[in-house]
């Protein structure tokens, strides 16, 4: 039985409390919180998106940083043992569209109350308000940390203290410095999961509205493609955002650094060109005698009427009949195509994840340990590893501090 020190009561450090009890050591889970999961409180807009159910194989797929990294992690504690877990824990889960996991009850709140009912169990000592200033390291080993009012001393430190997104949750990148005070090496964090900023303004008059079942490429100046998808996305008052855009951003994110990127919407992607243009035709048709403006709003959701009518260089009050060939294709290529620069990401403070972290190269993928430090361990989205949404980055932390805590004994 070893004394283990956890720093930060997110989700991969309640895993790995959970585990290092499990494993019969005498626990201490250190938080500056007031309590516990304050970042998984807010996941899945509070509904919590805590796994995915694929497939094991599947899951790497939808890691972007390191998946090779995460075997023995993933396949030690998958996403149905977690599953498993939390029923037996008291919360019953369900299964949504694309493979996404909540809690029957849609409260994330319910998933941190399971984790707590078995934190109790286990007796782990659960320490609130008290921030690790720093790991004490003697001779290469970890040997406690020191904490605002004390030195604690343990045989084992796992550091759970997450990224750097969303810092008003307590993920503020303490972590980092912990690692690089132990020689460890941090690949630069950027960003991820965040949403675009756009040169146009008029996404201002959009702001709020969801485009569903949309394409969108993403291409550089030069016009190398660099993303396509289909999904849903959200114009907000500063650009574009929503799942599809999320994603776009894991993606593009380097890329983004170097220079504008153009982004192309296609609002009938089920449509062929010819299939459009006939829509269209037939619409106009119908609609003669009326003023192009009073003509076209079956197409689009109310917000996007004023927008497309604008971009079509067709003058809103021309009669439909008076509208030219030339006109109407154009009209028509501004359906599948309709452009916006996307010229940054948001920051840190909007970003579902960190990319970056921790360089996993240091890190012994079968214990989560440093190679650098015995006894020392990190777990979760301080580690240079992230993924898609859709409960895999909940899952990476689950697994990696589960790994972590089931090795020290
Ligand atoms: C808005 C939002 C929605 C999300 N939704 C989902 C989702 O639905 N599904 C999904 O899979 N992922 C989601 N994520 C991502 C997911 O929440 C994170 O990847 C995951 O929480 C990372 O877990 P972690 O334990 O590594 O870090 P965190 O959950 O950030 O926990 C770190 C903890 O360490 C504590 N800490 C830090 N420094 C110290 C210190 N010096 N001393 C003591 N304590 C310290 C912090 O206070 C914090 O409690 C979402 C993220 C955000 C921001």
């Amino acid at each position: 039985m070893k004394q283990v020190i956890v720093i930060g009561g997110g989700a991969a450090g309640m895993m790995a409390a959970v585990s290092a009890a499990q494993n019969g050591n005498k626990v201490i889970l250190l938080e500056q919180n007031e309590k516990l999961g304050k970042k998984v409180y807010i996941t899945g807009k509070g509904r919590c998106n805590v796994t995915n159910d694929c497939d094991v194989e599947d899951f790497f797929k939808m890691v972007l940083r390191n998946p090779k990294f995460l075997y023995s992690a993933i396949y030690e504690f998958d996403n149905y043992q977690l599953q498993q877990f939390i029923i037996e824990h008291g919360c019953p889960l369900k299964t949504e569209r694309g493979g996404r996991v909540f809690p029957v009850s849609d409260h994330a709140s319910d998933i941190i109350a399971a984790f707590e009912r078995a934190l109790k169990e286990l007796q782990v000592d659960i320490r609130l308000h008290t921030k690790v200033l720093s790991i004490i390291v003697e001779n290469g080993m970890a040997k406690g940390v020191k904490t605002a009012s004390k030195d604690i001393f343990a045989d084992a430190v796992i550091v759970c203290t997450g990224g750097v997104s969303y810092p008003s949750t307590g993920s503020t990148g303490d972590g980092y410095k912990f690692a690089t005070a132990a020689g460890h090496s941090i690949v630069t964090p950027s960003p991820s999961l965040v949403p675009f900023e756009t040169k146009e303004t008029e996404v201002k008059d959009l702001m709020g509205l969801a485009l569903k079942n949309v394409e969108a490429t993403i291409t550089t100046e030069s016009g190398k493609k660099i993303y396509r998808d289909f999904g849903e996305m959200l114009f907000t008052h500063f650009g574009v955002s929503g799942p599809l855009m999320l994603s776009a951003s894991a993606k593009v994110n380097d890329y983004i650094q170097k220079g504008p990127l153009l982004l192309s919407i296609n609002l009938k992607p089920a449509l062929t060109r010819e299939q459009l243009d006939k829509k269209v035709l037939r619409l106009f048709d119908e609609n003669k005698n009326k003023q192009f403006k009073n003509a076209v709003g079956s197409l689009f959701p109310a917000k996007l009427t004023p927008v497309m009518i604008n971009r079509s260089g067709i003058l809103p009050d021309k009669m439909v009949n008076e509208i030219t060939k030339d006109e109407r294709e154009h009209f028509v290529d501004l359906m599948f195509h309709l452009t916006y620069t996307l010229t940054s990401l948001r920051g840190f403070n909007e970003a579902i994840v960190t990319k970056g972290g921790i360089k996993v190269k240091e890190i012994n993928p079968s214990t989560m340990e440093s190679k650098l430090i015995k006894g020392l361990y990190f777990a979760g989205e301080v580690l240079d590893l992230d993924a898609y949404t859709g409960g895999y980055n909940l899952q990476i932390a689950w697994s990696t501090g589960h790994l972590a805590g089931s090795h020290i004994e």
